[in-house]
């Protein structure tokens, strides 16, 4: 088995925020919703989640770093919790580096970028997708305000750290000599603190701009989806950026609605259609389709247009529109509606009712 450090790609003296974000930069990259059918990858995602659940801990990384694995002996490796999580959970899990929900809260994180030794921090947004952009792909211009480096700004070496960005403190206790490294609380991991901070620029001589890009909405995609945009996040002192993330979100269409690849639509048809059979025109998310109904016809019934569903995501091929079919019953009636249907009433109210289960 391999130790929990080195799957996390930390030290044995990392801190907690250090270790959250190599599990956070691993799990997002092993994701099996970003690895479908990737035995490999899901083994990295769970041996992460495993010695996250363990190093996050720290009554139970206590116990790791004294006795290994065998501290842990007979626990079965029982993350099934991991597994099941998907990519919005990892970021929920982690909103305290992310933000709230709403992605047009967190562009301002001025404040957290400094925590987040090293890198700069990253930027989440959620964009709104049609349906239609889902069938037929295109893009969407988005603004977003994140944090640059001002110019003109200048650091000198950090005189606490002496310009590691980490600090040693030894503390005496009963057992012994204790050693504890951590982020330089002065530079913040940085090694380096503002000299020159030109006017306009906060305290670390950052600032705000606003930035239009263009995103690609691949075909096929879903809410909870998301792509990666690596060094298209907040900037930091060195120059160096966070990653943008953009995640998709379903419009709510008037009529239609998705399962999967399929788009689904309600239709209702009157009672002599049903029974005849027609021959209708149904809408669909590029135009019209012809659809028959067939003579017969129960409410409820699913009737099927193939390949005017969704295309499918990184795979060739569409889902197909299901159409469910309901009757109307006529609540008013004109005289002559009135007699004809007595009629048909009179020849047909003598047959036998019938009693079934109960079906949906
Ligand atoms: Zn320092």
């Amino acid at each position: 088995m391999r130790d929990y450090y080195d799957i996390l790609g930390v030290s044995k003296d990392s801190n907690e925020t250090e270790i959250k974000r190599a599990y956070r930069k691993i799990a997002m990259k092993y994701h099996p919703d970003r690895n479908p059918d990737n035995k490999k990858a899901e083994n990295k995602f769970k041996e992460a989640a495993e010695a996250y659940s363990i190093l996050s801990d720290s009554s139970k990384r206590q116990q790791y770093d004294q006795f290994g694995h065998s501290a842990f002996n007979g626990m079965g490796g029982g993350q099934a919790g991991f597994r099941s999580m998907n990519m919005e959970d990892i970021f929920s899990q982690f909103g305290d580096i992310f933000g709230g929900n709403n992605p047009f809260e967190s562009f301002f994180s001025g404040g957290r970028v400094a925590s987040r030794a090293k890198t700069g921090g990253d930027v989440k947004v959620k964009i709104k997708v049609t349906y239609a952009e889902i069938v037929n792909g295109g893009s969407k211009k988005i603004k977003l305000k994140k944090l640059k480096l001002a110019e003109g700004a200048t650091f000198t070496n950090c005189s606490m750290c002496g310009g590691s960005g980490q600090v040693t403190k030894v503390t005496n206790s009963f057992l012994g000599q204790m050693r504890s490294t951590s982020i330089c609380p002065q530079c913040k991991g940085y090694g380096k603190v503002i000299n020159h901070r030109p006017s306009g620029s906060d305290k670390n001589g950052m600032v705000k701009v606003e930035e239009t890009i263009k995103i690609n909405i691949p075909v096929g995609v879903e809410t909870g989806n998301y792509m990666t945009l690596e060094s298209q996040g907040h900037e930091d002192i060195n120059k160096t950026s966070g990653d943008l993330y953009v995640f998709f979100e379903e419009e709510v269409h008037e009529h239609f609605s998705r399962y999967g690849d399929d788009l689904l639509l309600q239709v209702r048809i009157g009672f002599s259609q049903a029974v005849f059979g027609d021959k209708i025109e149904v809408p669909t998310i590029n135009g019209k389709a012809s659809l028959k109904i067939p003579a017969g016809i129960e409410p409820g019934q699913i009737l099927r247009i193939r390949g005017k569903g969704f295309p499918r995501l990184r795979k060739s091929g569409r889902g197909n529109q299901l159409v469910k079919i309901q009757i109307d019953i006529p609540k008013k009636l004109s005289t002559d509606e009135k007699k004809i249907i007595k009629e048909y009433h009179d020849i047909t109210a003598s047959k036998d009712i019938i009693f079934e289960k109960f079906d949906d």
